[in-house]
């Protein structure tokens, strides 16, 4: 697999139809020396991703941002993970503004009322943040789960965060991730089994009849608005 540098800023150019085991091996050489980390919020894909890394045997922060709005059974996933993968590090970086003080500040339910800005206070801000300082950012977004991801690069520079961003699954379809993470025992969101085909915050994430774990769509957040995105990658 041919790989080089180009001038700015310090952007690699990959084969992007190289296999995603050689694409993890080359993430990990790389960026052997630079402050890396793998963000998640623990649907099917980040699940499969984790455990592709984890099966390299190297430290390696995987953050998440806990909304204080995760399903129970999102914080029973994250604890099975944690046993699963003792190498790997979770990192909560969520937002200190508790839903009580974010209610006096800006209203009740300002999922509801403002959901852009609740999605700011709680996800948007808390990832910029967490990525201050990190060089490389490694994610588990897919082409095929929605138009505004269609156009995503394995590798591409991230203006938003100032980040080397690192996609491995960009190519995957949701059968593959639903192929990995059944023939390898990998735990995944229980809710995905009970018609939730991606998973947020309880406020906004509601099951979608007749769907099954290996279907993907957006289909089931924030229904009953135009948002699709919570801004994290757009
Ligand atoms: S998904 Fe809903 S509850 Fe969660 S941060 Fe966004 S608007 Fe708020």
């Amino acid at each position: 697999m041919q790989f080089s540098v180009l001038s700015a800023p310090i952007m690699p150019q990959i084969d992007e139809d190289a296999p995603t085991e050689k694409l993890i091996e080359w993430t990990l050489e790389q960026y052997a020396n630079q402050r890396m980390v793998l963000t998640t919020g623990f649907g099917m894909e980040g699940c499969a991703l984790i455990d592709l890394y984890a099966a390299h045997e190297q430290p390696l922060d995987v953050i998440y941002l806990d909304t204080g709005f995760f399903f129970p059974e999102t914080h029973h996933l994250i604890d099975e993970l944690k046993v699963r993968y003792p190498h790997l590090s979770f990192i909560n970086r969520g937002t200190s503004l508790t839903p009580e003080q974010q209610a006096a500040q800006h209203g009740d339910q300002l999922w509801k009322t403002n959901p852009d800005l609740c999605c700011k206070l709680r996800k948007v801000d808390p990832m910029q943040e967490a990525l201050d300082h990190v060089e490389v950012w490694i994610t588990a977004l897919r082409r095929g789960q929605g138009p505004s991801r269609a156009d995503l690069r394995v590798a591409e520079w991230n203006d938003k965060y100032e980040v080397i961003k690192i996609s491995p699954l960009a190519k995957w379809s949701r059968q593959e991730v639903r192929n990995h993470v059944k023939a390898n025992g990998v735990p995944y969101n229980e809710l995905h089994d009970r018609g939730y085909p991606s998973v947020g915050c309880t406020h906004c994430t509601q099951a979608v009849a007749g769907v099954s774990p290996e279907d993907y769509s957006r289909e089931g957040r924030w229904v009953g608005t135009e948002k699709t995105e919570c801004g994290l990658h757009t």
